[in-house]
């Protein structure tokens, strides 16, 4: 039986069903305003969509996502480079960011450990981790406590217990979601 929506009308509002969070009548809603929008608004969005897939990278230091390597952060006299906030995900970075107030550098894990879905270190950005740790050597702060426990340190840090100084208020916490 042919459809009454035209195939390029279906196939987007097919696209736009695939994002997190929109249902059928949401993409559908964002479909018709998209049909309606001018052309140069359509472009735009066509080339943004483009644009994060294609001009973004992960810093090869922090691994968030930046458009250089490193990223303005890990490349920034300003920052601590003694201090690194260890993250679960860029977004993370983000609110920590928004606060205004840390001034050290992260580390996005892109995950915390799961055994129950799956999720083992040797999938998250630990063992990177623990490079930047031996690259930064004995740091005042290493000879903490938590310092010289080093891979449970590391593994708690991956279960999204942040060690940051400042207020981080704004950061997701991921309480009840390690192992
Ligand atoms: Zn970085």
């Amino acid at each position: 039986m042919p459809s009454a929506l035209a195939r390029p009308l279906a196939r987007l509002i097919d696209e736009l069903s695939k994002l997190p969070g929109v249902g059928p009548k949401t993409a559908q809603r964002l479909a018709y305003h998209i049909l309606r929008t001018p052309m140069p608004d359509a472009d735009a969005l066509a080339a943004a969509i483009r644009s994060v897939k294609t001009d973004l990278r992960y810093c090869s230091v922090c691994f968030n996502i930046a458009e250089a390597d490193p990223c303005v952060i890990c490349s920034s006299d300003e920052r601590d480079g003694g201090l690194v906030c260890v993250v679960e995900e860029p977004l993370d970075v983000l609110a920590i960011e928004r606060t205004g107030q840390y001034k050290g550098r992260y580390h996005v894990l892109h995950g915390a450990i799961s055994p129950v879905n799956g999720v083992r270190p040797d999938d998250l950005k630990i063992a990177q981790l623990g490079a930047r740790r031996r690259d930064r050597g004995a740091h005042p702060r290493d000879e903490s406590e938590s310092g010289r426990r080093g891979d449970v340190d590391v593994r708690r840090a991956a279960v999204g217990r942040e060690r940051c100084s400042g207020d981080a208020s704004g950061a997701r916490s991921s309480d009840g979601r390690g192992p």
